[in-house]
């Protein structure tokens, strides 16, 4: 999922510093799962701004909606009418939602009032870890399903590096060396044979270099 983690109310009222009605939009999907944007944490946030505009004396009405996806056109449209009769919207979605929303209501500011990080998993309660750089050419399967590009402080295709210590990292040895997980879990797979070849560099023009990417499936369009 995609994992996100909200602004500090001061930043969020300074971000909708001129506006007098504001919707507070939430997103049913991924950020409610890392409970950074979904109804509960809207509601939480709508609560904050009033009390924090109250004690400032500002003139703010906030109303709060969660949809099941700021993502995705058919959802966005059953926040018209809310979006309609507010100044602005203060987006709970991940940055892909707010700029979905911004793009469908251009007459109407969008504001962003996560900070969208990566995309991980729960690792435990309350910690999420990131897992996938979204680096376009998965190579999962000669890792043993352990991602060096993102788990590897120095994205190593051809580790380890030489200087882990036991299983640590020597960039931060409070984590482990992805390369010794590499390694314990190829040899529990039977697969160690995949660290005899050398990987080649990575296609960096499947990444971000060259600007923001597209998937097109011929076989979808219409
Ligand atoms: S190899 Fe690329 S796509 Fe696969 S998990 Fe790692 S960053 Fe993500
Ligand atoms: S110690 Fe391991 S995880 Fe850290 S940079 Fe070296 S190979 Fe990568």
């Amino acid at each position: 999922m995609i994992v996100a983690q909200r602004k500090s109310i001061p930043d969020l009222l300074e971000i909708i510093k001129n506006h007098k009605k504001i919707l507070v939009l939430g997103c049913g999907t991924c950020v409610t799962v890392c409970l950074a944007g979904g109804q509960r944490e809207v509601g939480i946030i709508a609560s904050a701004l009033r009390m924090a505009a109250k004690l400032k004396d500002l003139p703010l009405e906030v109303e709060e909606l969660t949809i099941e996806r700021q993502c995705d056109n058919v959802f966005i449209e059953q926040a018209a009418e809310a979006i309609e009769r507010n100044d602005a919207v203060l987006s709970f979605g991940c940055g892909a939602g707010v700029q979905a929303v911004a793009e469908r209501y251009t007459s109407k500011p969008v504001y962003a009032g996560l900070d969208t990080a990566f995309i991980g998993i729960l690792e435990e309660r309350g910690v999420w870890t990131e897992k996938c750089a979204a680096c376009g050419a998965c190579v999962l399967h000669q890792y043993g399903g352990i991602c060096p590009v993102t788990r590897c402080a120095k994205h190593m295709l051809n580790g380890p590096c030489s200087s882990s210590r036991e299983d640590r990292c020597e960039v931060d040895p409070k984590r482990q060396c992805a390369w010794q997980l590499i390694y314990k879990r190829l040899k529990e797979i039977g697969q160690l044979d995949r660290l005899k070849e050398t990987k080649p560099p990575k296609n960096r023009r499947l990444g971000q270099d060259g600007g923001y990417r597209t998937i097109i499936r011929e076989d979808h369009r219409i």
